[in-house]
């Protein structure tokens, strides 16, 4: 089984008649439940409110892939719980990093640049344009995923040059935006996917579904675990014998 943590910020959801409305629950627990509906997935829920954030050091130590949406409250994630979360990515936890997430701690931390994009809310439509149709990311997605609306998100994306771009987004009003893309951080997998603004039922889609689990599935952990701690190896350990000063 693959072991998710679906974290989220839980705000517009206690604030937002409309975000309300369509995510009764919150969006955490609409993704965590389509992600269940895969045999080989458990997903559970954290959120911003709980006791260091729902992820405590064990939690995380159980956790295959993380996912995040937040949003308006980025900074009150605590900095020692990014350091946490960077860590487990780096030892090879994977993570998915969720629409405006783009502007979270972690994902700042992790990829090192601004992560600012360009942004417009006008309700209007996105294809999301499948740009590799090979990659299991993109599994069952046909060409392309029409949403009927959508919060524009647009380059330039400053981000670090993509390992791999999955998904380039078009919108009615024009712009284009590197939509679903992919890097490796130490020995964790890191997928960023844009769709998902919290006043359209964008988590609703199935399509939509599919990619978020057709990510999890990439991104879990291959092999064992890097434990990244930089030993100095003795020379009298070296496999050909060395003396000090050779
Ligand atoms: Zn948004």
């Amino acid at each position: 089984m693959i072991n998710v943590t679906v974290w989220g910020e839980n705000v517009h959801e206690h604030k937002n008649e409309k975000v309300k409305s369509i995510y009764p629950n919150g969006m955490h627990n609409c993704i965590a439940d389509f992600l269940n509906k895969h045999s080989e997935i458990k997903a559970k829920t954290a959120t911003l409110q709980e006791e260091e954030h729902g992820l405590t050091q064990e939690v995380l130590d159980n956790t295959d892939v993380l996912t995040w949406w937040g949003h308006c409250a980025h900074d009150q994630v605590s900095d020692e719980i990014v350091k946490r979360v960077q860590k487990r990515v780096l030892e090879g936890m994977g993570l998915l990093v969720l629409h405006s997430g783009h502007y979270s701690k972690i994902f700042k931390t992790l990829l090192g640049t601004s992560c600012s994009l360009t942004w417009r809310e006008a309700g209007e439509r996105e294809r999301v344009w499948v740009s590799q149709p090979g990659h299991p990311i993109a599994r069952g997605i046909n060409k392309c995923i029409e949403l009927e609306q959508s919060e524009m998100y647009g380059e330039p994306f400053a981000i670090p040059t993509p390992d791999e771009t999955i998904f380039i987004s078009w919108f009615e009003g024009g712009d284009v935006f590197r939509s679903g893309v992919t890097w490796k951080r130490g020995n964790g997998k890191i997928f960023y996917f844009s769709p998902g603004h919290e006043t359209y039922p964008i988590y609703h889609n199935e399509e939509i579904q599919s990619v978020i689990t057709n990510g999890v599935l990439w991104a879990k952990a291959e092999g064992t675990k890097w434990i990244d701690s930089c030993p100095q190896v003795p020379i009298d350990s070296a496999k050909e014998p060395i003396k000090k000063g050779n």
